[in-house]
């Protein structure tokens, strides 16, 4: 079966809309790893179309904290006055849909997905190999799929010493995961990149082929940011798409 991974979409309609067009007929199942909203203008919008994709979703930190579960002062002063603008806009049936997404890990076949880590799936940054390390003891399938980053990449456990290679993934490289060991993969982000490329990030999976390819695709910035300016959202989080960071 060819997946769709998606994470991080964060109420980014114009990105979103960019990444389904490109992948379009190259996928038959959506996942996404979280974070659907939050910093960006378009959370009902954005909501909408993962749910018609049926998409099979797990819950972030920023989703989790519109829903009131998590203390918004755990986050930046951005990040706090994009989720309370959230909270006061998000229409109450897609309130409903994303306190129905799991905050546990979710197992498919040889893959576990989950937002921030297998450990702490809400939360925690799977960013260096020492982390990465220590997830792998929290997860049991061959594989685990993360967001929460805004980075795509690629954490390889190296069988016989437990160590941990870690490698940040550039669009159009297909890597092949028959013989590569467990591993940890990343899609990137959607809707608010943070890896000095502002195009749009996704991933590509066969889990037949088993083959990942992160795909980035230009999408007009600008539109994000003149929606983000009419909600009054910060200045901050509306220059940094333009970068990507
Ligand atoms: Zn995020």
């Amino acid at each position: 079966m060819r997946v769709l991974v998606l994470s991080d979409i964060h109420a980014n309609l114009a990105a979103l809309e960019r990444v389904l067009d490109d992948a379009s007929g190259a996928y038959e199942e959506v996942w996404c790893l979280g974070d659907t909203v939050g910093y960006g203008p378009e959370p009902d919008e954005c909501i909408a179309r993962v749910r018609q994709l049926d998409a099979l979703a797990v819950v972030g930190n920023h989703d989790w904290a519109v829903l009131r579960r998590m203390d918004v002062e755990d986050f930046n002063p951005e990040a706090r006055r994009a989720v309370v603008w959230t909270r006061d806009h998000i229409r109450p049936e897609n309130l409903a849909w994303l306190s129905e997404l799991p905050n546990q890990p979710v197992v498919r076949g040889q893959f576990t997905l989950t937002h921030g880590s297998p450990r702490d799936p809400v939360w925690e940054y799977v960013l260096y190999p020492s982390v990465a390390q220590a997830s792998f003891e929290h997860f049991t399938s061959q594989f685990c799929l993360v967001g929460h980053t805004h980075v795509p990449a690629i954490h390889v456990l190296q069988g016989d010493t437990s160590k941990v290679r870690s490698s940040a993934l550039s669009p159009g490289q297909i890597i092949s995961l028959q013989n590569g060991g467990r591993s940890i993969l990343n899609p990137g982000s959607v809707g608010q990149p943070r890896d000095s490329d502002p195009r749009a990030s996704y991933a590509l999976l066969d889990t037949d082929a088993l083959t990942w390819e992160i795909r980035r695709v230009a999408y007009p910035f600008e539109v994000t940011q003149a929606h983000m300016r009419a909600a009054r959202l910060p200045e901050r989080l509306i220059n940094r798409l333009a970068y990507g960071w």
